[in-house]
């Protein structure tokens, strides 16, 4: 299944140098300021006011949509090492997916030179390259659907909404587990055109990452806070699935 991106001519395509990297990584310790951060986020999404997920739930329709799990972002050229660990996690909701016959999505950067986005960042994921791989640990299946996206949601200028509306006998999922890089990018956008196009979201907490904790944070407590969307464990999720 494959969606052609976007191109974006006549933009001059300009040299690593010139663009920003990502912060630097930094290992799962709330050092004082980070922990200070995260105390004041919580006053400015506060958890009293999170909407769960409420209007499918007589009949949830389940599809997984993993994000991003490219080489380059786990192991390359914008690598997000903190997701690591987390890998296993996302093998295992993955399997019981799989088991329970919930639709797996892949929404993969597949970038041309001449994707806008890359006038912001270095080029990563670029089509067609090792890097633009899911990483070997989650292959996709046979099974799977996968999308090539051009910029940071899944939704934006491909075929995911026409794939996910034609699940469960065309009756359409409508809600969406989201797994994946990064917590506060490609999966806060994605969740974000979830709510706009009326599906639901479940996000695994331990099968997303992001380039701190700070940022982590932030992604988590954003979507919940403005759109229709839970944020559970692998455990959790599994359990909810059925496994
Ligand atoms: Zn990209």
């Amino acid at each position: 299944m494959t969606t052609p991106c976007a191109s974006h001519q006549g933009i001059d395509f300009k040299g690593p140098a010139l663009l920003p990297t990502m912060p630097a990584t930094h290992g799962h310790g709330k050092g004082g300021k980070a922990m200070a951060e995260m105390e004041a986020l919580a006053s400015v999404y506060p958890a009293s006011s999170f909407k769960a997920p409420r209007v499918y739930r007589d009949d949830p329709r389940y599809a997984m949509l993993v994000v991003d799990m490219l080489e380059d972002f786990i192991y390359g050229v914008l690598k997000c090492e903190r997701m690591v660990p987390k890998i296993p996690n996302v093998a295992a909701v993955l399997d019981a997916s799989r088991s329970k016959g919930v639709p797996v999505v892949y929404c993969n950067d597949s970038h041309k030179p001449s994707d806008f986005e890359l006038n912001r960042w270095e080029p990563h994921a670029m089509r067609g390259t090792k890097g633009a791989q899911v990483i070997r640990e989650l292959a996709p299946r046979r099974s799977d659907y996968v999308v090539p996206k051009s910029s940071y949601s899944s939704f934006h200028q491909t075929e995911l909404d026409d794939i996910l509306r034609s699940l469960y006998g065309g009756q359409g999922a409508n809600t969406l587990v989201i797994a994946g890089v990064t917590t506060d990018c490609c999966v806060r956008h994605t969740a974000a055109d979830a709510f706009f196009k009326r599906y639901e979201v479940e996000v695994v907490e331990d099968g997303v990452e992001a380039f701190s904790d700070v940022q982590h944070e932030v992604g988590l407590q954003y979507i919940r806070y403005w759109y229709l969307c839970n944020v559970l464990s692998s455990k959790q999720l599994i359990r909810k699935l059925g496994s």
